[in-house]
């Protein structure tokens, strides 16, 4: 398609991209074709009730699509102010929470501006830091995998980074910080410190919504991802300081929320006890799929807070997966981190699916014990 004799234009142009781009990978979470019980994105097994859909449907024919929708979208912001007591200035929602990570890097990173990142963590933080051209500064775990707060507590002390970020529950671990551990970082941190809450429902712990009004240095992240069953129309938002938020703003594209994501968040927050009754579902789904997989011989097994499980065996992790996939399940591989060696994550689905999943590892486990 492209001309061959080009390549040395093509040399030459690459490099007017930046360094930091240069050296990242493009995001792909990756996955065969042909998966019936899909367990790798964390996401809700259920798809929103048909009856909520058929309403939505009458909302759709009523959206003008040839209009921009509001620079921020007005409406869904104070109803979600409304649900969860807080000053409608003081939240900005995203294009999924992943958008607004940019945001923050745009608002507080510059070159070799140092950021506290405990690890692992969610990854996105890390590489987001870099393609500022910020300076990562990891904090190892405990060897039980939890955040060292000690360790954290004199990072932020000695480097005095612009931000900290905290994912409690956090991913891929599934464990959650203490809010009394959540205070001491923000009580040591003299620049922003993020706590990444999207898993926030499925911990029966307290959020960090909290400290939210005793500190303008603590921002909070949520998604409708999650528990709420919507990663498909990408909404999630930051909870802060409106001073803050309103610098937030100043780096923000205008029109990230479309018209269609915000008028079905918008009949969500309507439905405060089904969202209530999907994070139940699916917790106590997550406990059992726990349950389950502590059952089986050999299975190193993390305790979680949140919709998924991150496990180990003594099976080569690439047989176990690559067994899953011949049966039709997809869960993640998670030894990218340097971290988890061997470990997989597994989301909770639905009971027929948790099943599906159960039997086809049991039958990998075998299939390796019998060679
Ligand atoms: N934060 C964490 C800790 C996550 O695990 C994820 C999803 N993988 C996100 C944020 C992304 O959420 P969103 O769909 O809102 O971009």
């Amino acid at each position: 398609m492209f001309d061959a004799d080009r390549t040395t234009d093509l040399d030459r142009v690459l490099r007017y991209i930046r360094p930091a781009v240069r050296r990242e990978k493009p995001y792909f979470v990756g996955g065969a074709p042909d998966i019936r019980v899909k367990l790798n994105q964390n996401e809700s097994p259920y798809d929103l009730p048909e009856d909520l859909k058929h309403r939505l449907l009458d909302a759709f024919m009523t959206i003008p699509f040839n209009r921009y929708p509001t620079e921020q979208p007005d409406r869904l912001r104070h109803a979600l102010a409304k649900h969860l007591s807080h000053d409608p200035e003081g939240l900005l929602i995203g294009n999924g929470s992943n958008e607004l990570t940019y945001t923050l890097g745009l608002t507080m990173i510059e070159k070799g501006t140092s950021v506290v990142l405990p690890r692992p963590m969610f990854a996105l933080y890390a590489t987001m830091v870099r393609l500022f051209d910020g300076e990562v500064v990891g904090v190892p775990s405990r060897e039980d995998l939890q955040f060292d707060t000690d360790a954290i507590v004199a990072a932020v002390g000695k480097r005095r980074p612009a931000l900290t970020v905290l994912a409690s529950p956090n991913n891929p671990t599934g464990l959650a910080m203490a809010i009394d551990d959540i205070e001491r970082v923000v009580q040591a941190a003299k620049g922003f410190v993020v706590v990444d809450e999207a898993y926030v429902e499925f911990n029966d712990a307290p959020s960090a919504m909290t400290l939210v009004a005793r500190y303008p240095q603590l921002l909070l992240m949520r998604t409708f991802s999650k528990a709420c069953g919507l990663a498909g129309l990408r909404i999630g938002y930051l909870i802060g300081h409106p001073v803050i938020i309103r610098e937030l703003l100043k780096a923000r594209l205008p029109f990230m929320v479309d018209r269609l994501a915000e008028t079905v968040a918008l009949a969500l927050l309507e439905r405060p006890a089904w969202l209530a009754e999907q994070a139940a579902r699916i917790s106590a789904s997550c406990l059992s799929l726990t349950h389950a997989l502590m059952a089986l011989p050999g299975v190193d097994v993390v305790p979680s807070k949140t919709n998924f499980i991150l496990f180990r065996s003594p099976v080569p992790h690439t047989e176990i997966m690559a067994r899953l996939v011949a049966n039709g399940v997809q869960v993640r591989d998670m030894s990218g981190y340097p971290e988890l060696p061997g470990f997989m994550r597994v989301n909770a689905g639905s009971p027929a699916e948790n099943k599906v999943f159960l039997e086809a590892l049991k039958d990998a486990l075998q299939a390796w014990r019998d060679l």
